[in-house]
């Protein structure tokens, strides 16, 4: 079911479908086009020739001949010139019409390049904007697994803006933790001498000169603090579930998590999910930083401000941005390990 973004050739993909980035004569081409006619062999093109051509925007199948894949979808992305002739449009219907009909055909693998932004000249990073979007949506309501194959990272990158403040963000908590050492030991000398009037409101916190805020809230909620502290990551997830009114799916669909994974979660309290899944949960429930500790340190693991995957994750959750996808993106951008499944 989940959303995977990778690094490869597309004709090396062992999926039931690699979607082609076709023209409209569905003769053959460059590119990846060419890629994929070499690879599947003639017979590919004998049955591309009785298929009448295609649209753009639109989708056609054949069989994968030589190919790993069993299918080949043959859409025809739109010729990019400015932005404001239809190309967005037309380019999401090329992803919605390939997930169409590699659902018709029962494919529970679909890979696809990014359409148009070769040779048709659509920008990178919103071609994987666009792609993302659309097969994001379709994730929420279908269960397959779905690639999109970068070929070249080196002319990859996503949106300027993104870039540079998740740059900038990484540079900032990087100097925080040099500095995070003598914070501590404030916060701690604050806490002892608190420590005698242990019930302190919030509204005393005011007049403290340094205090550990974030220490003296807990102490609010402790007794739900305690409640709480045997509960397994299985638990806790099942109970955020309950709490934020969602369906099992609907949280597990928005982690890009796959729905057997969920169920191995859901039956064995005990259950120890690696880092990236306990994050995507914690991402798809909408967790704040201090409930996305909390989640985390029920798997054993925890928020670091030494490494780059953690406060790229940081960023977002600060941010209020909770789309997966996007997440994603910025990780790949990173070279960080994706998140969900
Ligand atoms: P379009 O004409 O739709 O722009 P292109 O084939 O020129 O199609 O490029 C589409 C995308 O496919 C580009 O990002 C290009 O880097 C990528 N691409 C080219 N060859 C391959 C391949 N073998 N596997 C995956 N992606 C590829």
């Amino acid at each position: 079911m989940p959303l995977k973004i990778v690094r490869n050739d597309i004709t090396k993909m062992k999926v039931d479908a690699i979607v082609n980035a076709a023209n409209e004569s569905l003769l053959g081409g460059g590119g990846v086009d060419g890629a994929i006619h070499r690879a599947a062999g003639d017979k590919l093109l004998a049955e591309c020739r009785t298929l009448g051509g295609c649209k753009t925007g639109k989708a056609k199948i054949t069989g994968g001949y030589h190919l790993p894949a069993k299918y080949v979808i043959h859409t025809v992305g739109p010729v990019y010139r400015d932005g404001t002739h239809g190309e967005r449009t037309l380019l999401e219907s090329c992803y919605r019409e390939s997930l169409a009909l590699a659902k018709k055909h029962r494919c529970e693998s679909v890979a696809f390049p990014l359409i148009s932004s070769g040779v048709y000249g659509y920008p990178k990073d919103q071609a994987l904007k666009v792609a993302i979007d659309v097969i994001g949506d379709f994730l929420l309501e279908n269960e397959m697994t779905v690639y999109i194959v970068i070929f070249d990272k080196a002319a990859y990158k996503i949106g300027e803006k993104l870039f540079t403040d998740i740059a900038e963000y990484i540079d900032d908590k990087y100097v925080d933790e040099l500095t995070d050492d003598s914070y501590k030991r404030i916060s701690i000398n604050a806490l002892t001498s608190m420590a005698p009037h242990k019930k302190q409101k919030k509204s005393d916190i005011d007049s403290f000169e340094i205090c550990d805020c974030k220490a003296i809230f807990y102490e609010d909620d402790l007794d739900t603090k305690l409640r709480q502290i045997d509960e397994s990551f299985s638990q806790m997830l099942l109970r955020k579930i309950d709490e934020k009114g969602m369906t099992d799916a609907e949280c597990y669909k928005k982690a890009n998590i796959d729905r057997k994974l969920f169920s191995k979660i859901r039956s064995d309290v005990n259950y120890k999910p690696s880092k990236q899944t306990a994050l995507a949960f914690a991402i798809s429930l909408e967790l704040s930083l201090d409930e996305t500790e909390d989640m985390l340190r029920k798997a054993g693991f925890a928020l670091s401000h030494s490494n780059k995957f953690d406060i790229i994750i940081e960023y977002f959750i600060s941010k209020g941005n909770y789309n997966i996808f996007e997440i994603n993106e910025a990780l790949f951008a990173f070279d960080q390990s994706l998140l969900g499944a």
